[in-house]
């Protein structure tokens, strides 16, 4: 009878300006940082803890009773305590009828647990109204106010208004709600804090294993091949030339990889005649790691323009420099301008320079605060025109600097061709099947599947 009437006095609206007491079982790291950060934000807070005993790191203006006492003055009730320890609630589900109950825990594997520790929750205590919050906040940043990365706060719960009065304090607090629907989007909501840059793994791997297989083929190449071969040690080339070809060549292979699912996904639906059939799993995740290969190549691309800055400072450089000059002097001869060959260079230099400013350009529409400010329109100007320009002015700039190198025999040691010659593969497949894309003849059939055309449609009127 008490514990009923203290339910509903506490669940009744508001109407001053005096916020609602809460009520937080534990006391331990996130208890404290939640109550404290509450307490800022004007909400009266009652600990519910094995021990009453105040100590000095509880937040100054908190009471501190055991569990029945403090669950009796409040509504809210938020479990800051671990999912093994839920039993000891069991005792007292006749108090926590009726109450909301906050799901704050986390667990240390993904779906460690059959069931999300929210439903297990609400299995020891059906007479309580379970919502799940604030797990993908960390005490540290409650406590800090570095909440800027984690501003969003998950919710779900299966009480349309117990859901919403735990939105309401996520609000006060100064957080964003994201409704997540029922219960049963707890255990997503468990599993997100333990993701670990879900999206990176493939790119990054993929990275790893093209950048050592470069490196080495360069190493083979312009290292032991001239030892062999010239009795030359060139092993001081692994701290900056060779990076410089593994760079830019990586950038433009994954820049490629970046449009070439784009041309597949292109191929099949023409192919099938449909765009309402799935594309293999394979093509899919590729699809949707399409940003992340393209922050790496930028990342790349940063590099080798770095890389190529510091060249005159190079002690190398400058011997190579001033042995052509001491060699002119020696044999008292001046090497005419070659035009052509100036011509080439600035042209190689001038297209790497826009290359890299519309690469730049593509990378940063690509962060979520600049795409969340253009439509969708825009976006897909920058990501598809944009991006295919900027693969257009890279494998061009390649082109032009290495591209004469196809039918010299020299560049082919022991029989295998130049890394420049290996990064043009993608991007040059791209840039091929996208110009066959584009013919009309091509283009609008594929066009007309993409507006739901089927060639032979399934359900047919
Ligand atoms: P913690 O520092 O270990 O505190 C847990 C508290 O639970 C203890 O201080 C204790 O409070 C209570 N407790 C321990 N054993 C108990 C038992 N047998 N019976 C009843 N109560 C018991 O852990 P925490 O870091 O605060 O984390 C608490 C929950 O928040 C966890 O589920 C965690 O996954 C979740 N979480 C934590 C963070 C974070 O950054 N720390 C972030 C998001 C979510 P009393 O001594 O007062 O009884």
């Amino acid at each position: 009878m008490n514990t009923n009437s203290s339910n509903m006095m506490a669940l009744a609206p508001n109407t001053s300006n005096k916020r609602e007491t809460v009520c937080i079982f534990g006391t331990g790291d996130f208890g404290r940082a939640l109550g404290h950060k509450m307490i800022q934000c004007g909400y009266p807070v009652v600990y519910g803890s094995r021990s009453t005993q105040i100590s000095n790191m509880i937040p100054k203006d908190a009471e501190v009773l055991s569990h029945a006492e403090a669950a009796q003055k409040a509504a809210i009730i938020i479990i800051a305590i671990q999912r093994q320890h839920y039993n000891f609630l069991t005792p007292l589900a006749e108090i926590l009828r009726g109450k909301v109950l906050v799901d704050i825990s986390n667990n240390l594997k993904l779906n460690q647990y059959p069931e999300s520790n929210a439903e297990y929750l609400a299995q020891l205590l059906p007479g309580a109204r379970v919502v799940k919050g604030f797990n993908t906040v960390s005490a540290w940043a409650l406590q800090s106010g570095a909440l800027d990365a984690s501003r969003q706060v998950f919710v779900c719960g299966d009480d349309m208004e117990a859901k919403q009065m735990v939105m309401n304090i996520v609000r006060a607090l100064g957080l964003t709600p994201l409704d997540q629907g029922s219960l049963l989007a707890a255990q997503e909501i468990e599993n997100y804090p333990l993701q670990l840059f879900p999206m990176w793994k493939f790119p990054v791997f993929l990275s790893l294993g093209l950048t050592a297989f470069f490196f080495f083929y360069c190493l083979v190449l312009d290292v032991i091949y001239t030892y062999v071969y010239e009795k030359q040690d060139f092993s001081f080339f692994i701290a900056i030339t060779i990076p410089n070809q593994v760079c830019p060549v990586m950038a433009l292979t994954l820049l490629g990889l970046v449009y070439l699912p784009g041309v597949l996904a292109a191929i099949i639906q023409l192919y099938r005649g449909t765009k309402y059939s799935r594309f293999p799993d394979w093509l899919d995740k590729w699809m949707l790691c399409r940003k992340q290969l393209g922050l790496i190549a930028l990342a790349f691309a940063s590099l080798h323009a770095v890389f190529t800055l510091v060249g005159p400072i190079r002690s190398f450089v400058r011997w190579r420099t001033s042995q052509g000059i001491i060699s002119q002097a020696l044999n008292n001869k001046t090497e005419p301008l070659d035009t052509t060959s100036a011509w080439l260079s600035d042209s190689y230099l001038a297209l790497g320079i826009l290359g890299f400013f519309f690469f730049v350009l593509v990378g940063i529409t690509s962060l979520p605060s600049v795409s969340n400010s253009v439509n969708w329109r825009e976006f897909r100007f920058v990501q598809s025109k944009l991006g295919y320009l900027t693969l257009i002015l890279c494998t061009a700039h390649t082109l032009v600097y290495g591209g004469n190198w196809f039918l010299n025999p020299l560049a082919y040691k022991w029989y295998l061709p130049n890394i420049y010659m290996l990064g043009l593969v993608v991007p040059c497949t791209v840039l091929v099947v996208k110009f066959v894309l584009i013919f009309p003849c091509v283009d609008k059939p594929l066009t007309q599947i993409r507006q739901g055309w089927e060639r032979n449609p399934k359900h047919s009127e």
